[in-house]
């Protein structure tokens, strides 16, 4: 059993629980921390009060249960009592009742889709709606109507469909003695291989294209076993993607396999589930006295690259529990020899993550064995490369663990972005033993011109000669500057929630644009 700390958490002051997953507002009182919501959720107590029945539910009735005291919400089709979670909740009683006695599927996916409700609320689950689910998730297109066995020929009736369609992806496959290669058509050019995630798990392919918010998905339990190897080669002018797969047996395949739920369909991003592969941890390394360099390696049969700006997930059962919270990658060191290529994430993707001494999740995640395996999901965010392939001056503010988006962004600047003049790393700490990549960060000054650091402490000894304080309009005025009167500005800020918050009101304060500023968040 994974080692989970007995005491009520987060500690009363902790930013953690004022802003649980970089989101909530609303302290949570002692003894309504998560471990305290799991604990509940196995006393065997009728959280739902319906004595272990479960209820078809009518609009009517869902409606009817719209108070604090009495309240239930449908998420995607199901409804349940969330009125003993109230005082659980992050983000506050409030939020919670903004869909009570509703459909809160839209709501629930604009906050934290990724949050494992089902896992969590299932001993508040009353029942299903009775009339269709209500806010069903929005499919574009559902291109697998008449496949039932899945032959590689595209039907000849979406051939001739409507014009919109012809924009959207179709696939093809073919065979040799040994292989199975699945082409896909995007009709986009630019594809680069962050747009396309694959994974071959036992008979079962999912190969995924990212189009801007949609995606494609081809999803099918094949037909004969396959090697763990996979390749994917991308002809990025066409847009063609070929995923191949090496037969286990050298037999001729008839079909490709049998399609799965979503193939073939092509969706909202945010309409599709979070997939989960698992990876193995391979190595951990001190980064300060409380953060850790995890190297997770992704499977042999899996094609993933997180762009930057973009977090994972990761997901562990604790006590029973599914609990799931968003990490960051970063590269394995910053960028001290720009000749060679950029290539550092491979097989394998870095998180340098801090172990709280009462965190739920990072306490496991510590205990974790060099060869365990953790779920790890595909890439989130709203973050574009293009907010930055222009930017002249590039100005990150970060504090504690939000430095761990700007690494690629660092990386990412100085090696491609050929128009940059000057990039300044703002870093918050508490003090200077919490300072990550400090040597790093200062060769890295040191080597490159362009590049320049300023470490602010929070809590600084009598010895720390550098700047002190937290966020402020002042530091901001004296440290973001613009290095020509027009020239083109990005601002990326993360950290604590009220550091985020703060600092883009700042920002605009000093007349910073929107469009200047990107705020990492959940
Ligand atoms: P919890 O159980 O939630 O908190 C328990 C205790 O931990 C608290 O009482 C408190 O003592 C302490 N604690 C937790 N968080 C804080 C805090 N922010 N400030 C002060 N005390 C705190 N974290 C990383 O380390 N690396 C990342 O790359 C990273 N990326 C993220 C990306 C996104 C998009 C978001 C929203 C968050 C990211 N985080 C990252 C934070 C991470 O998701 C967890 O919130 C964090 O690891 C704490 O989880 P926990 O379950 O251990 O702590
Ligand atoms: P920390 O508690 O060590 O604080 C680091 C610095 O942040 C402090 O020195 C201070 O300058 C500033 N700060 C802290 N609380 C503040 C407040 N209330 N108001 C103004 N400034 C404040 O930081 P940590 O424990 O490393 O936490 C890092 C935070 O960054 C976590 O909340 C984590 O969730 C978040 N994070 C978010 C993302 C993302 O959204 N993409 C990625 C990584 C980390």
């Amino acid at each position: 059993m994974l080692n989970v700390p007995p005491q009520a958490f987060p500690g009363p002051s902790s930013q953690q629980r004022a802003a649980a997953g970089g989101r909530g507002k609303v302290p949570l009182k002692p003894g309504r921390s998560l471990m305290d919501w799991i604990r509940l959720t196995k006393s065997g107590k009728d959280l739902t009060g319906l004595k272990g029945r479960l209820m078809e539910v009518t609009e009517d009735e869902l409606a009817k249960h719209n108070k604090k005291e009495d309240c239930w919400i449908c998420i995607r089709g199901f409804v349940y009592n969330v009125t003993p979670y109230m005082e659980y909740h992050p983000g506050g009683e409030d939020e919670l009742m903004k869909a009570a006695g509703t459909d809160g599927t839209d709501l629930f996916d604009q906050v934290h889709r990724w949050v494992n409700y089902e896992s969590m609320l299932k001993e508040c689950l009353v029942g299903r709606m009775s009339a269709k689910p209500i806010a069903a998730p929005k499919e574009i297109s559902t291109l697998s109507e008449e496949k039932k066995q899945l032959n590689g020929m595209v039907p000849e009736k979406k051939a001739q469909a409507a014009s919109a369609k012809d924009l959207i992806p179709s696939y093809d496959w073919f065979q040799t003695d040994s292989l199975i290669t699945i082409v896909i058509y995007t009709k986009q050019k630019g594809m680069n291989a962050e747009l396309v995630i694959a994974d071959c798990q036992d008979k079962r392919l999912r190969g995924e294209i990212i189009m801007d918010d949609h995606s494609y998905l081809v999803e099918v339990d094949l037909d004969h076993p396959v090697q763990e190897d996979m390749a994917v080669n991308i002809a990025e002018k066409v847009g063609k993607v070929e995923i191949t797969l090496k037969k286990k047996d050298n037999i001729h395949w008839k079909m490709l396999g049998q399609p799965l739920e979503s193939h073939n369909t092509f969706k909202k991003c945010t309409d599709r589930g979070l997939f989960y592969r698992k990876c193995k941890l391979v190595s951990k390394t001190e980064v300060t006295h409380d953060t850790k360099l995890f190297c997770l390696m992704l499977p042999k049969s899996t094609h993933l690259h997180v762009p930057k700006g973009r977090h994972v997930y990761l997901k562990q059962i604790i006590a029973g529990t599914e609990i799931v919270k968003p990490y960051t990658p970063v590269l394995p060191f910053l960028p001290l020899n720009f000749k060679e290529p950029s290539h550092h994430e491979g097989a394998c993707i870095y998180l340098m993550i801090k172990i709280y001494s009462c965190g739920l999740f990072t306490q496991a995640l510590d205990h974790l064995q060099i060869g365990d395996y953790i779920s790890v999901s595909n890439p989130e965010g709203n973050f574009k490369k293009t907010q930055i392939q222009t930017s002249e001056d590039v100005f990150l503010l970060a504090a504690g663990t939000g430095f761990t988006p700007m690494v690629k962004l660092l990386d990412f600047a100085l090696s491609e972005v050929s128009c940059l003049r000057t990039l300044k790393l703002i870093f918050f700490n508490k003090t200077e033993d919490d300072i990550l990549w400090r040597n790093q960060l200062e060769e890295l000054a040191l080597k490159d011109k362009r590049f320049e650091v300023q470490f602010i402490l929070s809590q600084p000894t009598k010895d720390w000669l550098g700047k002190q304080g937290k966020i402020s309009s002042s530091l901001l005025s004296e440290f973001v500057k613009r290095s020509k009167k027009d020239s083109k500005v990005l601002i990326c800020i993360c950290g604590p929630t009220p550091f985020t918050e703060q600092g883009v009101q700042y920002l605009k304060d000093l007349g910073y644009s929107q469009e200047e500023i990107h705020a990492f968040t959940a």
